[in-house]
């Protein structure tokens, strides 16, 4: 680890009593785990009955001591397990905050491990920051507005890492769970500030959605999907499902990144049938760090909203504009789906019990666009416009009354390119390849060939969320592998990231349940 711990100590001062009680009682258990076995060699020799007695009490609390302490272990444990499934790995996690966090952090230290160490190596090549820079910004503006339910959580994954040797702190964790409101809402706000307009066309453009109900689906009930787009090196580890049974509030299903506490490209589904997801706001350029982070708002939406109405409340109570999203929200109660597209200043709702709604990171209201973005609406050649165009033929025209869960694995998985109006593999498709566009992404200032695209894909129904089950594909839902050694051959330009990215293969669609 390469940053100091000066920050630390003055967040924990300042915004986490808690821990300037925890930290130290720990080390003072962790004194008396260790010295026992002198002591006891020490004594050995005495000969004196008191000595003796004095040895014989002693041993009966260090075992006392050592028993309850294997019984911690295993009770925070509880009943969370683990299993890798083609490609990805799927966590069953229940209880109080703090365990669900400690299991969290147990059962995936490992990759929690690899995601930070290549967090901080990508975030210094494409932001320019190092990771003390997030750190500082965690503690900062960001730990301080967390619920104390989430502090301890996150406090939980710090304790459930270092059981297995793992030392990462609270900030870690924080700036891990924000990376993409920081990086590309935090960073580019402050470029912003420094020059007007260096930090445009920062907010990249993440995923292809839709959710759909009403004469648009083959059973008329609600159909959602989704694929996450972001750079292979970081994708490639979007590989957790995570089956949260929180103490209080909703039982979650979803995916997420290694040491999230939410899901972060989004896609969920709950016990009380509310079905979210969402695509960025392609170009966004406003943040508050003022506000509530949005990750924390995301996890309280998926645990604590009973209706569309609670979603849109929770979302745009405290919003900090950061990861700007076009929400796609359903709930199977009433059969309604809506479309929340929030900005920082500006937010709009549309809802409906018989429609279908797309996301491809554009945004619809224009006064929005124009206060809140550089999104250009009538480019027709940028990913977004291009993906629009294809997905309003498909989604709406072309399988309206026929969208299911096989429809919705097509739709993620498509590759026509509305522009040259045949198949190809580029920027313009909805499962995106831009690691083999000629022009690479230019509305996200990303060049020729940059390794970034659909790296896996969701669907599932109302019948199938009814039972807690979603189905789930790691890599491309089109089922092109990407070849790491094949791709730094021919464009050594992006050979730096071999160092994180190899392989990242495409599995077979793969059924994920709840556990009941
Ligand atoms: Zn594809």
């Amino acid at each position: 680890m390469q940053y100091t711990r000066t920050i630390e100590a003055t967040a924990m001062t300042e915004d986490n009593p808690d821990d300037d009680g925890r930290q130290p009682r720990q080390a003072v258990l962790w004194q008396w785990y260790e010295e026992p076995y002198n002591w006891i060699t020490f004594m050995l020799p005495t000969k004196s009955l008191i000595m003796k007695c004095q040895l014989l009490v002693l041993s009966v609390l260090l075992c006392t001591f050592l028993s309850c302490n294997t019984a911690t272990k295993t009770n925070r444990l509880g009943n969370a397990t683990r299993e890798n499934k083609n490609g990805w790995i799927y966590v069953h996690l229940q209880g109080s905050p703090e365990d669900i966090g400690y299991q969290h952090g147990y059962l995936l230290s490992n990759e929690i491990d690899t995601t930070v160490q290549m967090l901080q190596y990508f975030l210094q090549h494409e932001t320019g920051k190092d990771w003390n820079f997030y750190r500082r910004a965690a503690a900062n503006f960001l730990w301080p507005k967390l619920d104390a339910e989430y502090k301890a959580e996150i406090n939980g994954i710090v304790d459930g890492l270092k059981a297995n040797n793992k030392n990462y702190d609270s900030l870690d964790i924080t700036a891990l769970n924000a990376m993409e409101e920081l990086a590309y809402y935090y960073v580019p706000s402050l470029q912003n500030a420094q020059q007007p307009h260096s930090g445009d066309n920062k907010a990249p453009g993440n995923c292809s959605a839709f959710i759909a109900t009403g004469s648009y689906t083959k059973d008329g009930k609600i159909v959602i999907g989704h694929n996450n787009w972001t750079s292979y090196i970081v994708g490639q580890h979007w590989n957790v499902i995570a089956d949260i049974v929180p103490q209080k509030g909703n039982h979650i299903l979803m995916d997420c990144m290694p040491g999230f506490i939410h899901s972060g490209d989004d896609f969920l589904i709950t016990d009380n049938g509310i079905l979210i997801t969402e695509t960025t706001i392609t170009q966004f350029n406003l943040f508050d760090s003022t506000g509530i982070p949005e990750f924390m708002r995301a996890r309280k939406a998926a645990q604590y909203s009973n209706s569309i109405d609670d979603v849109i409340r929770i979302f745009t109570e405290g919003n900090n504009g950061g990861y700007a999203n076009d929400w796609l929200i359903g709930d199977t109660k009433t059969n309604e789906v809506a479309k929340l597209e929030l900005g920082l200043k500006l937010h709009r709702v549309w809802r409906s019990k018989d429609t279908a709604m797309i996301g491809s990171n554009f945004a619809s209201d224009p006064e929005l666009i124009k206060q809140e973005t550089t999104f250009i609406t009538s480019d027709s050649t940028t990913s977004p416009n291009a993906r629009k165009k294809r997905m309003e033929q498909l989604v709406l025209v072309d399988l309206k009354g026929k969208i299911d869960l096989e429809t919705g694995k097509q739709i993620e998985g498509d590759h026509v390119d509305a522009l040259q109006g045949k198949n190809a593999n580029n920027r313009c498709v909805i499962c995106g390849h831009i690691d083999e566009d000629i022009k690479g992404c230019p509305e996200w200032s990303l060049p020729a060939y940059y390794p970034m695209g659909a790296v896996q894909g969701k669907v599932t129904t109302a019948a199938l969320a009814a039972n807690m089950q979603l189905w789930a594909h790691m890599g491309h839902p089109c089922g092109e592998d990407f070849v790491g050694d094949t791709f730094y051959k021919v464009h050594p330009e992006f050979a730096w990231m071999g160092k994180y990215l190899t392989n990242m293969k495409a599995y077979p669609w793969t059924m994920f349940e709840a556990k009941k």
